[in-house]
Formats: structure tokens, sequence, C-alpha cells
């Protein structure tokens, strides 16, 4: 068995020695994750100094995952691991991607078996994992597309504390524990009521007044993916997207939906390929000759346009005027400071023909954060015009953030969540990571435009243009 890199890294810092390091194993503190709740437990090994300082450390050195790769390698190990060991029940993630963290630190599975040991043992002949860097009787951490992923498994009794425990953040672990009660054979829902909580969603854990809310019992039904009407943004290959229009019809329409929107990029975004005003009348017939293979499907013809350095839109408004939807964003900053950012996004709320403004601080997950803007003006003029504002599910947006988007619906802004999908096997990928962007924000359905039906949308978008 190799030796853990995680135990290694604490060698290397000089904060374990023999003694420190048998007291880890024996713990069970295989991962950073596993120190940091037993840190927030105060477990009494942990009062070493040197160690905590360590577990900082490590945390800001670690190799942080955004929530769409993290997805991405977690689905595939999950869909492996059904595959190879059918002894596993109920597999599924944990940790920051279950909480649905934009930046999460550190893939954590959870499942159950009748029998733990032995479904381990088939862990560690997974053909997919290039390692197996640890094992014990209910737990083994593989390498996997180069990655450690931690994969826990439990009797159908402790799955509930399991699931609890992993998902975290530690600090809530221990609030919620701490309060007492039982804890074998316990759901998750159990867990809060034994400690005189309402359940939680995972999505909210992180939050400073998650647990008052818990306590006060206010705690809405947020909303979920299932009560998702439509998609109002997404791309084809008339600009950047991978798939071309057809394709983009026919795998919404396989999801479900009552109604999408084709939003293109305008013609002079900073996108790689942009949609013309010869091609944008082009799409609009092509549209129309489409509905036909979507039955009961609306399929609205918009536009994503550029909102210029001005304030102005990169698309004549005669032109607007002709589509069903416009969507209106910024994609650069044109340099811009503070005030002429907002001035420049509240222009486009102002502009009747704009019903949603998409990805409003325009964040790249850990590349770029969100624009500095004034959110609580631009909230105002969205709530003052019917303008709605975007949770844009693409992984590498995930914006509005949760924290953004409950203060928005706080002012009484009505969201949308959007995948901003520019490939149609990722459409209902992108929704979901919305959906849960938008619970991080305590987002009910009632606040969501496209919990609505297509006539309620529709109505939204002729009150703002006056007819
Ligand atoms: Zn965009
Ligand atoms: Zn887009």
């Amino acid at each position: 068995m190799t030796a853990l890199p995680f135990l290694l890294r604490l060698r290397e810092l000089r904060v374990l020695d023999d003694a420190t390091e048998l007291a880890l194993t024996r713990e069970g503190i295989l991962t950073l994750g596993d120190l940091e709740l037993a840190i927030a437990e105060d477990r009494p090994f942990t009062a070493d100094a040197r160690l905590r300082r360590a577990a900082g450390l490590l945390a800001r050195e670690s190799r942080p995952i955004t929530l769409g790769r993290a997805w991405d390698i977690l689905d595939a190990c999950i869909e492996s691991l059904a595959l190879h060991c059918p002894a596993l029940e109920a597999i599924e993630a944990s940790g920051g991607v279950r909480r649905a963290e934009p930046i999460v630190n550190g893939l954590v599975i959870v499942a159950r078996a009748a029998d733990p040991a032995r479904a381990v043992e088939c862990l560690t002949a997974l053909p997919t994992a290039t390692e197996v860097r640890h094992r014990t009787l209910c737990r083994a951490l593989l390498l996997f597309q180069g990655y450690e992923i931690d994969v826990r498994v439990t009797t159908a009794d402790e799955y509930g504390s399991l699931l609890f425990a992993t998902t975290g953040p530690p600090g809530h672990v221990v609030d919620v524990l701490s309060r007492g009660g039982p804890r074998l054979n316990a759901s998750e829902t159990e867990i809060y009521a034994s400690a005189g909580l309402v359940y939680l969603p995972p999505e909210t854990r992180d939050g400073p007044d998650a647990l008052d809310r818990a306590l006060r019992r206010d705690v809405p039904p947020l909303v979920q993916r299932e009560d998702i009407r439509g998609d109002l943004h997404m791309h084809t290959t008339y600009s950047d997207g991978r798939d071309p229009l057809r394709r983009m019809i026919q795998a919404t329409h396989e999801l479900g939906y009552e109604y999408i929107a084709i939003t293109d990029h305008s013609e002079h975004a900073g996108a790689a390929r942009t949609v013309t005003l010869d091609q944008l009348a082009r799409q609009r017939d092509e549209i129309a000759r489409l509905r036909e293979k979507a039955p009961g499907m609306t399929i609205l013809h918009g536009l994503e346009v550029d909102i210029l350095p001005d304030g102005t839109l990169d698309c004549p408004d005669a032109v607007l005027a002709t589509l069903d939807i416009v969507l209106a964003s910024l994609h650069d900053s044109a340099g811009q400071d503070r005030r002429q950012l907002t001035r420049r996004c509240v222009a486009a709320i102002r502009h009747p023909l704009v019903s949603v403004i998409t990805h409003p601080g325009n964040q790249l997950v850990g590349r770029r954060p969100e624009y500095d803007m004034d959110y609580p003006a631009i909230y105002s003029a969205a709530v003052e015009t019917g303008t709605a504002l975007e949770i844009d599910g693409a992984p590498s947006h995930l914006d509005l953030s949760g924290e953004r988007a409950r203060e928005a619906v706080q002012a009484g802004v009505t969201v949308v969540i959007d995948s901003d999908c520019h490939r149609a096997r990722a459409l209902d990928r992108h929704m979901r990571m919305g959906v849960g962007t938008a619970r991080r924000g305590w987002v009910e359905p009632r606040h969501v435009l496209n919990t609505r039906p297509i006539g309620e949308v529709l109505a939204f978008i002729a009150a703002k243009r006056g007819h």
C-alpha cells in the first residue's frame, strides 16, 4: 500500500511524529477533510497547534477543482463503481459537490452495502482506478483520472450519518451533532430532528445563518430540477455552440421541456463565433421549420446581445423587436470601473426589449471574480422594470452566485435559471448546476421565471415591452 500523500506532506511539514501518525490513522484521519472535521470536533490529538497550522497550510495548497470538473470526475467514477461493484447501492457524490460549491476541495463518494468490507475489496479491483492509496474495512482512497477520491461504504443503518458527516462543512456537522441526539440508524432528517432542527438542504449548510433558520423552522422548499419547465439560454453552431440548432431542439425536447429559447451571441460579442443579422433571419426561418419536430414545446427565437461599453445594445432595436426574447449581457468590462459598469448594466435593464440579464457579474469560476458593481442598484432597477436576472448554470459562470441570488430574491427580483449550454449533452447537467447554485441562495420556485408555464413567461416579456 502506498503511503498517503496527505500523511507524507504532514511529515514534510514536521508535524507528524510516529505517535501522532499512529493516532491519525487509528482515528481514520486519511484526508485533509478528515483532519478538518477532527479539528472542528476538537478531538484531543488536534490540540497540537502545529497540526492545526498544517491543516490551514494544506487547505491553502490543496488543488481546488471547479464544480463542473468535480462533477464530471465523480459521475465517471460513480458510473464505473455501479458497473464493476454490484454490491454497492445508492452510490452518490458527497462533500462540496453535494453542496454545489463552485470550487470544491476534496472528492467524496458514499455508498451503501450489506457487507461494506467485501464491497471495499471490490473497489480495490476497480479497473478504472490507477491506484488504491489506502484501504480500510469501510473505505478506499482511489486515484481516478488523476484525482484522489475518497469512497466511503457503510451499511444502510449508518448511511444517514455517513452522508451527513461527509457532506459537511465540518463546522456545521459539529454544530448539529453537538446539539445531541442519536446518530445510528438515523436518516439525515432524523439527525436534524434529534438536534431540534428541521432538515437543511446540503446547498444551504455553508450559510452563516443556516442553523438559525433550521432552529426557527424557517426552511422553505427550495427550487428543484423538477420544477424547471424550460431553458431560456443556449447556443448553437450559428454562434459558438458545438451542436446545430436541430440537435439542441431535439435534446431539449427529450428533456421534456415545455419551452426553450435559442439565444446565440450578437455580432460584436467577444465569442469565437457570432451571429450576423442575415444569419439571424435565416435562424428564424429554420426555427419555424423545426417547430413541428418538437410538438408540445414552444421554441422562442432570441439573442444574447452584448451590452456595449456605452450601455447601448449590439443590435438595432428594429431587429430586437422581431425576436421573441432578448437576453443582454456584459462579456467584457472594457476596463470600466464600478460606477461605469453599474451604469452600463442598468442601462440595459432599462431597455424595454431586454427581458433577462445573463450572468450579471460575468464571473469565471476560479479565474475571474464577479464584476465590482453596485448590485443593490441593479436589483432595484430589475424589480422596477420587470427584468429577470439570470443564475447561469454553465460551470464556468455559476453567476449570479448563491450569495448574489439570495440578495436578489430578497430584493424582490425574478430570477431565471439557465444552462447557457453550448452542447446538447451538457444541457441537463448545466441546468442542475444552476439549480444547485440557486439553492445555495435559498431560491424558491416562486422566485424563478422558468418554473412558470409558458403563458406566464410570455406575459412577463410582454409586460415589459408594454403590450
Ligand atoms: Zn454570455
Ligand atoms: Zn450564453
